[in-house]
Formats: C-alpha cells, sequence, structure tokens
C-alpha cells in the first residue's frame, strides 16, 4: 500500500474525517521528488489543508495541480490531499545547497506531531547530499514536519557520497580534490569528536564539503532539525598542509554534541566549540602540548574583558569569553574531584540526556545536568560568577599560573602541572584505527 492510500483509509476509518484533516497534526507529509535535468518534479500527498507557497517558491513553481487558489497568496489542498508540481532550480551552480523548505510546499501551521517524509530519486551522476536523518527505505528521509524549515543542510550536485562511520556520511564534490587527502582530514576530524564524546554525539549526520576559491577551509556552519549536518567551504586549491592545520571542521562537529540555547548563551555554545577544538587537536596530536597551551593562554584572557558573558555580547565574549568558561570549567572540576572528572564527564552527560544540535534546552538545564554528572556545583558556580556577573574567583590567569603555563614554557613543578597533563592527554588510539573511509 502506498503512502497515500493508508492516509486515505485512515482518513475514511475515522467519524470526523474533515475534522481530523482540519487539524493537520496527525499523519505524514508524503514527498516524491524527481530530479530531471535540473528541475525537481514533486508529488505530494499531505493531509487537506491550507498551504505554504512562499513569495520565493512561487516564482519557481510550475505546473501546480490539485491545490485551488483562494485568495492573492494563499491556496488549500482538499482531504485527501495529492499535490503535483514542478520546481525550477537555480541552473548555473554545479553544487547547489538547497534545503528541502526552499522547494517542498507544505500544510499551513507549525506541523507539531506530524512527520515528513522525502523519497528522492536521483540520476547517475547527481546525488542529494544531506544531513536529514535518513527513513527505512532506501534514498528516503525521515524528519519532524515541524522541523522542516530549519531542518539539517541539504545539496544537490555530483557528489560522492561515502560513509565515514555507521553515524557520518561525507558528501564530497567528484573530480575537484585529492580525495584520499580529502577524506582523511574528515577521517580525523571526526574521530577526534568521538573520541572525546565516547561515542559520535548525533545518530546520523552529513559533512557536506562545497568548493570554494583559494588554497585552504574558508568557512563552516553546523544545523540540526531532524538529522545534523556540517557544511563546509573549501579551496578547490587546499593543500595537505591546510588541511592539516584546519580548525574548522573539528568546531563544527563538536556543535552537534550540544543543545542550542537561547541567543543570550550563544557564548556557551560558541564558547565550548572553540575551547574544546583547541583540546580535541592536541589530543588527537595534530597539535603539540606547547601551541595548546600557548594558544589559550593568548586568547582566553580576553574573552573576559567585555564583561558578563550574559550580556556583553562581543565577538571575544562570544568566542574566547565561552571558551574562558569552559576551561575554567574543566580545571575546576578535575581539582575538586582530584582528577576523577571532568568536562568530559559533563558534556557526554549533556548528550546522554538528549542535548544535541537537535534540541532547545534553557541554560538552568545543562547546569543540573552537567553539575549532576560531575558531583561538583562548578557550572552553577561559573554561571553567577561569568555569566550573570563578571567576578571570577578563579581567574583565567591565575589558573594558567597554578597549572604551569609560564610566558617561558611548561613548569611541570607547578601544583596543578599534573591537572594540565591530563587536559592535554593524548587519546588512547591513533586515529587511524578508527576510521574505515572506504566502508
Ligand atoms: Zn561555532
Amino acid at each position: 500500500m502506498t503512502r497515500g492510500a493508508l492516509l486515505l483509509t485512515l482518513a475514511l476509518g475515522c467519524a470526523h474525517p474533515a475534522k481530523e484533516a482540519e487539524a493537520a497534526a496527525p499523519g505524514l507529509w508524503d514527498y516524491r521528488v524527481i530530479y530531471a535535468g535540473g528541475d525537481l518534479r514533486v508529488t505530494a500527498h499531505l493531509p487537506g489543508s491550507d498551504l505554504i507557497i512562499t513569495e520565493d517558491q512561487g516564482a519557481h513553481v510550475h505546473d501546480l495541480k490539485g491545490a485551488t487558489k483562494t485568495g492573492d497568496d494563499s491556496w488549500r489542498c482538499a482531504s485527501p490531499c495529492t499535490l503535483t508540481y514542478e520546481f525550477e532550480l537555480e541552473k548555473d551552480e554545479t553544487f547547489l545547497p538547497s534545503t528541502p523548505d526552499l522547494w517542498l510546499i507544505r500544510p499551513a501551521g507549525s506541523g507539531r506531531g506530524s512527520t515528513y517524509q522525502l523519497e528522492m530519486v536521483m540520476p547517475p551522476g547527481v546525488a542529494f547530499a544531506t544531513g536529514i536523518t535518513p527513513g527505512p527505505a532506501k534514498n528516503t528521509y525521515r524528519a519532524p514536519a515541524a522541523d522542516m524549515e530549519d531542518g539539517p543542510y541539504s545539496a544537490f550536485g555530483p557528489f560522492d557520497l561515502r560513509a565515514m562511520s555507521s553515524s557520518v556520511t561525507l558528501a564530497l564534490p567528484r573530480g575537484i580534490y585529492r580525495d584520499a587527502e580529502v577524506t582523511a582530514w574528515a577521517a580525523r576530524a571526526i574521530d577526534g569528536v568521538t573520541q572525546y564524546y565516547g561515542h559520535f554525539p548525533v545518530p546520523n549526520a552529513a559533512i557536506l564539503v562545497l568548493p570554494g576559491s583559494g588554497d585552504e577551509v574558508s568557512s563552516g556552519t553546523a544545523r540540526g532539525g531532524g538529522g545534523a549536518a556540517v557544511q563546509v567551504m573549501l579551496g578547490r586549491k587546499i593543500t595537505e598542509d591546510a588541511l592539516h592545520e584546519d580548525w574548522i571542521l573539528v568546531h563544527e562537529l563538536l556543535h552537534l554534541g550540544f543543545p542550542n540555547l537561547p541567543k543570550r548563551q550563544e557564548w556557551w555554545e560558541e564558547g565550548l566549540a572553540t575551547y574544546l577544538e583547541c583540546i580535541v587537536r592536541e589530543r588527537l596530536g595534530i597539535t603539540s602540548e606547547e601551541h595548546l597551551w600557548r594558544e589559550l593562554a593568548g586568547n582566553l584572557p580576553r574573552g573576559l574583558e567585555d564583561g558578563a558573558l550574559n550580556r556583553s555580547g562581543s565577538w571575544a565574549s562570544t568566542y574566547w569569553g565561552g571558551a574562558a568558561f569552559s576551561f575554567l570549567a574543566d580545571v575546576m572540576i578535575r581539582e575538586r574531584t582530584q582528577g576523577r572528572r571532568s568536562l568530559e564527564d559533563a558534556v557526554r552527560a549533556i548528550v546522554a540526556a538528549g542535548g544535541n544540535i537537535n534540541e532547545s534546552w534553557s541554560p538552568e538545564l545543562v547546569i543540573a545536568t552537567a553539575d549532576r554528572a560531575t558531583g561538583v556545583p562548578v557550572f552553577a558556580e561559573l554561571w553567577a560568577q561569568l555569566a550573570e556577573n563578571d567576578a571570577p574567583k578563579l581567574g583565567v590567569e591565575d589558573a594558567l599560573k597554578k597549572l604551569g603555563v609560564t610566558g617561558k614554557g611548561l613548569d611541570d613543578r607547578a601544583p596543578w602541572a599534573s591537572i594540565r597533563k591530563a587536559m592535554g592527554q593524548r587519546f588512547p588510539r591513533p586515529q587511524a584505527q578508527n576510521v574505515d573511509p572506504e566502508r
């Protein structure tokens, strides 16, 4: 039975089918999309409802059938609703970033309680690269309908899709890079994040590589919402050295293992990824212990110069202030638990409680979860001292000094030298054994 027929049966079996359809909450938004010469032919089985066709979509939609125009900008699809249309994609991009909310016409309302399913029929040589959670059948994807608008990054183009592990797919533009080098770069970053968290922090994620100009990794972003994806812009002339020095991919992958917080706490999301990126790359052996501490000592102090983190909003507060908060938490947890617990236990507990890029949490929930995991109220204290105030009890400079980070190098006779060594301890296994890029 097709899913459309299933929906129809459910509607007929109900005493008040029209009312059920009106609510549009239960059920499946079922889409089949055929990619043909850069256009998308879409068939949708939806709950009968008013439809959302955005102004931007309107310019690209042709041959819309199954919907009735009810006003200047409003459409309606009767129950049961079968909709067909063609969507014209931008033609001048070989690798076209394009999330489904751009080309899927959907029922009005929040979609809460509904699921959308997408079947993508692609011709040979062109791939649909996406971080949306895979569905039960091949080339299908499934996610909460409420997440469609801000879902994970997706793109069309001649990508090679490589399974890097059971959780991560790498979408690599074909014929542009030295593939083995780029695959090794992705494998290293995935491995560092996996080892820090104990497992990869989300069940499914995609890394979308988009070709850019130049010879380095120029930008990256991460997005969840019914899956997870990191999108990175990689210069077409990228060198192996530039891949080795890149920090962006590790930073973006770290974002997957932390919940979304209110805008006022962006410093926490960015700061944690900034601090952990330094730690993870050193623990992988990409950077040296000296480099790690030089980088932290050179950057953390300026992060707390603009005042309380919840109020500042400056670039330095957001990245290095949030990093200072995370660094101090790491040091204080280790010091108070005699090295039995660390920031690692806190972030692992947050992920175990479902706190990842697909979820939105309050800062209070993060604090409670983290402090419960370590057994010491370090996050509650730092929240009061650094987020709501600008009065750290333990300053960054004092902490660095006690750890033995001096202007002249690292001092192993410092009182907290053993904590410093534990913070930078290499991961137990070399990264090459962790990921099989050919799998
Ligand atoms: Zn970031």
